[in-house]
């Protein structure tokens, strides 16, 4: 397996003892660190030598932090970096003003193309956008086939003309079928090769042009690594894409085909597919890519940086908060602030040994409470904050702050319910032994 980047970068820096700033003699080594770490994550050997570069511009330029280690500097320099150049913030799909958008599919044979037509679709759904999938790989009969089924599985219409119509006319009258059925938004699956093929490419041209899609998402497995930067290049020169989706993240990669993707066509990954089922979508975060390129952060930064944003004071109140069951709504804010400044939950989970084996689907769903927590809190008010009890005896603040916060009643009344068992649990544990600050799995 890989080794952390960040792990690496402190050895190089370990030679280089008591220099306690960036220079141009003293970076070099870890450049070559964060170049190798890179291409190990499979991004391509130009886009590796541009970051490399901008980089090192950066950590030239950057100014000394009193009380940061050069090495924690520059790790933090490269993970920016990758945050910029993965674009930042995650870009949802486009919606056209006048429905339907229009959304088409290219990519290889094998991808996951399909699968992620079916994936989008019921993501969509979540948003209460209705869609309608067109099968258009007529080369394949197993393809049509292959999407019908997936359309059964989530309910959703699949619009086909069999293996002996025109792709180009399919897809112009799957378009004028959601049109005329008010559907919200039409995703149209096209043929796929196993390699790059002319006659492929001029198909999806013609249906491009045709149908003048919203988006053109380019379907790249993120297995294939160093193959993503060329697949890039030739679809969004010859096709023009709007952006991707990488799939199988949920493999043994490291994902630098994302940094691949975006440095090359200059669009945004908007999802990644994280395992075979439908379900399996999540939307794209640059920031929890890089530290995942990055392979970054150990239990050492973790506590660093829970200390500073705690501070200790802040900690040994907190604590003497539980032990007294008064850990409210706000305290409750506060750790998940916590957890957030300290990265991504999943990029949390990897750094504690044992809890690393934990899916990224359960990760996902970790975070998605976490946010629904924090916008039901955000709709109570400072009262009730400061007393949660307040809560369960009153349904109708339950149900204004359901109302407030855009979730349902039933919602309101687990986090409540939920928060009452954890405080009590924590009080228990409290009277026991005190686990660190108090975080659930930082004892
Ligand atoms: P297409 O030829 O590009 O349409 O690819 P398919 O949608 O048929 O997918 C090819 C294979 O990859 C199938 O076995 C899928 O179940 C699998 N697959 C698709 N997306 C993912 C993913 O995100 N993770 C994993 N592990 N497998 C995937």
């Amino acid at each position: 397996m890989f080794e952390a980047l960040a792990d690496r970068l402190e050895g190089a820096w370990k030679k280089l003892r008591g220099q306690d700033k960036i220079s141009e003699a003293n970076i070099q080594e870890a450049l070559r660190e964060v170049r190798r770490a890179l291409l190990e994550a499979d991004v391509n050997l130009q886009v590796v030598k541009d970051f490399v570069a901008e980089v090192q511009e950066k950590a030239l330029g950057a100014e000394v932090i009193s009380g940061v280690r050069p090495d924690q500097q520059f790790i933090k320099i490269v993970h920016d970096q990758l945050v910029e150049v993965m674009g930042e913030t995650n870009v949802p799909l486009a919606e056209a003003e006048s429905a339907p958008t229009i959304v088409l599919m290219a990519g290889l044979q094998g991808t996951g193309k399909t699968t992620a037509t079916a994936k989008l679709a019921l993501h969509l759904r979540k948003q209460n956008r209705s869609t309608l999938l067109v099968a258009t790989d007529v080369y394949r009969p197993a393809a049509i086939d292959q999407l019908i089924t997936l359309g059964k599985q989530i309910n959703v219409p699949v619009f086909e003309l069999g293996t002996d119509a025109n792709p180009v006319e399919i897809a112009r009258q799957g378009v004028a079928k959601a049109r005329e059925d008010g559907i919200n938004t039409v995703i149209i699956d096209t043929a796929g090769r196993l390699q790059i093929d002319e006659d492929m490419m001029d198909e999806l041209a013609q249906i491009k042009d045709t149908v003048q899609p919203h988006e053109v998402l380019l379907v790249v497995d993120a297995m294939t690594g160093q193959e993503a930067a060329s697949l890039t290049r030739t679809f969004h020169d010859r096709i023009g894409i709007t952006g991707a989706i990488l799939t199988k993240l949920d493999g043994d990669t490291r994902g630098g085909a994302a940094l691949s993707v975006r440095q090359i066509s200059g669009q945004p990954i908007k999802f990644v597919g994280v395992g075979e089922k439908v379900e399996a979508l999540q939307p794209f975060y640059p920031d929890r890519m890089a530290s995942r390129i990055l392979g970054m952060g150990d239990v050492l930064t973790l506590v660093e940086k829970a200390q500073e944003e705690v501070g200790i004071a802040e900690a040994e109140k907190l604590q003497e908060k539980i032990l007294n069951a008064q850990f409210d709504f706000d305290d409750f804010l506060k750790q998940t602030r916590l957890l957030k400044a300290m990265g991504s939950l999943g990029g949390i989970m990897k750094m504690i040994p044992g809890l690393n084996k934990i899916s990224s689907e359960q990760l996902e769903q970790g975070e998605v409470q976490l946010k629904r927590a924090e916008a039901m809190i955000n709709s109570m008010t400072r009262e009730e904050r400061k007393n949660p009890d307040l809560l369960s005896s009153s349904p109708s603040r339950r149900r204004r702050i359901a109302k407030g916060a855009g979730y349902g009643l039933d919602d309101v009344s687990k986090l409540v319910s939920d928060f009452q068992k954890m405080r009590s649990l924590m009080q228990q544990m409290g009277q026991g032994q005190m686990p660190g600050m108090g975080l659930p799995g930082m004892g």
